[in-house]
Order: structure tokens, then C-alpha cells, then sequence
């Protein structure tokens, strides 16, 4: 599977990301993570990354996409990938969609978590309390979300015009929200199955996906 995880800051893409990768065994790309890895490594990507992050600004696209592009050709990304917090522009996305067009292996759904901002602000402040993360303060926080509203929202018409995307309701048990990311998956798989059955085109890539939902479908 090929999924990526779209949402604001505090929906808890990174703990569903856990258990989904989990779940489907594949490996869990999470650009935050990277970043910080390198921040605490003190590598010289991580001291780029880290002027932006305590700002709670995003990284350099050219920066982000040369280490994902670059973290998708490993091998253990070859039989599919869960991306968590890429993309976040439409640059982004469409440096993605180039680098999956060009192997053939496109993406299988797009998941957008959703809950009121009330909501993220008060889970991303009691991370900060929890955590001492540098971009978790109170006018961080803020900037982080406005970041999300005019940079990476409009990622949801841009995935909705591939039809790619699936909303889900992030608000409620961790238990309960993987239940329903499975359910919305479940359904995504089964569009897929029946619009590349049915594509006039019937391309290579629109079987190929066709036939991995099938496999995915299958294994569940
Ligand atoms: P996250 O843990 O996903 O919330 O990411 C933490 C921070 O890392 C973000 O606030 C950004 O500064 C940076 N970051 C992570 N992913 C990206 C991305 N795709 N593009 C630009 N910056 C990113």
C-alpha cells in the first residue's frame, strides 16, 4: 500500500501512522521524525531544518523533496510506504506524483484527518506540556495551524480532483479512529478496484494499482 496521511498539526496522524504501519508491515516515512532525528544528530540538514521548525514555519520544499525522493528509493520502500507530514505544498505533491509516475507504483488513497481547531490547539498544547517540543508554544502553535490552512490545505482539492482522497473524523479513541481509517481504506481499495476495472484507458498503472488493492483487499 501507498497511502499518505494529510491533516493539521495535532490530529494524530503520527499515532495512527504507528499502528497503521503496523498493520500493513510497511515502513512508516514521517518527515517530523527525520527532522528531528537530525536536529538531535546535529547533522548539517538538521540545522537547516531547525530554523524553520522552532518558527513553526515548513522546511525548504527543495530541502524536503531532494530527502524524500531520496527515502522512497530505498529498497524497504519498494512494496509501498505510509507518508506522514509529506507532502505539505503542492509542490510537494507534485514532485511525488512525478517520482511515482516515473516507477509506475501511483498512489493507492490520501487520507485528510479532520477535527476542530479547538480541539488540535488544546491536544498540541498538552504535547508541549508533555513533550517540551521547541514548536509547541502557544504562538507557534498558532502559525503552525495558519501554515497548514494556506499551505497544505489546498491539498485537499488537489487530491480530491485525483480522486485519491478519503476524509476521515479524527476526533475520538485511538482504538475507534483506527477502526475507522481500516473502514475508509476498505472502501477506498474497493473504489479503486471498481473505477480501474471500469477506466476506459485501462493503463498500466491503473491495473497494477487495480490488482495490489485486490491483494491488500485480500490480506485484510
Ligand atoms: P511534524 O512532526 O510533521 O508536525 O513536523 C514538524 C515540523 O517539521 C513542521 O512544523 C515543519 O517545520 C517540518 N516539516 C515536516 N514535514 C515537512 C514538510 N513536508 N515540508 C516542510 N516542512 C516540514
Amino acid at each position: 500500500m501507498r497511502i499518505v496521511l494529510l491533516g493539521p498539526p495535532g490530529a494524530g496522524k503520527g499515532t495512527q501512522a504507528v499502528r497503521l504501519t503496523q498493520h500493513f508491515q510497511c515502513p512508516h516515512v514521517s518527515t517530523g521524525d527525520i527532522f528531528r532525528t537530525n536536529v538531535m544528530q546535529g547533522t548539517r540538514l538538521g540545522e537547516i531544518a531547525k530554523q524553520y521548525m522552532d518558527q513553526g514555519d515548513l522546511v525548504p520544499d527543495e530541502v524536503v523533496i531532494a530527502m524524500v525522493m531520496d527515502r522512497l528509493g530505498s529498497p524497504d520502500c519498494a512494496g509501498g510506504f505510509l507518508l506522514d507530514g509529506f507532502p505539505r505544498t503542492v509542490a510537494q505533491a507534485e514532485a511525488l506524483d512525478r517520482k511515482l509516475a516515473a516507477t509506475g507504483t501511483p498512489l493507492h488513497a490520501v487520507l485528510c484527518f479532520e477535527a476542530a481547531e479547538e480541539e488540535l490547539f488544546r491536544r498540541l498544547a498538552g504535547r508541549s506540556a508533555e513533550l517540551g517540543r521547541s514548536d509547541d508554544g502557544e504562538e507557534t502553535i498558532r502559525h503552525r495551524l495558519e501554515v497548514y490552512a494556506t499551505k497544505t490545505r489546498p491539498l485537499v482539492d488537489y487530491y480530491m480532483h485525483r480522486r485519491l482522497l478519503s476524509v476521515v473524523d479524527a476526533v475520538g479513541h485511538v482504538e475507534e479512529v483506527t477502526a475507522r481509517i481500516l473502514d475508509t481504506l476498505r472502501a477506498a481499495l474497493a473504489r479503486l478496484n471498481g473505477g480501474a476495472n471500469g477506466s476506459a484507458n485501462g493503463s498500466r498503472p491503473d491495473r497494477t494499482v487495480a490488482r495490489e488493492a485486490r491483494t491488500a483487499a485480500r490480506a485484510w
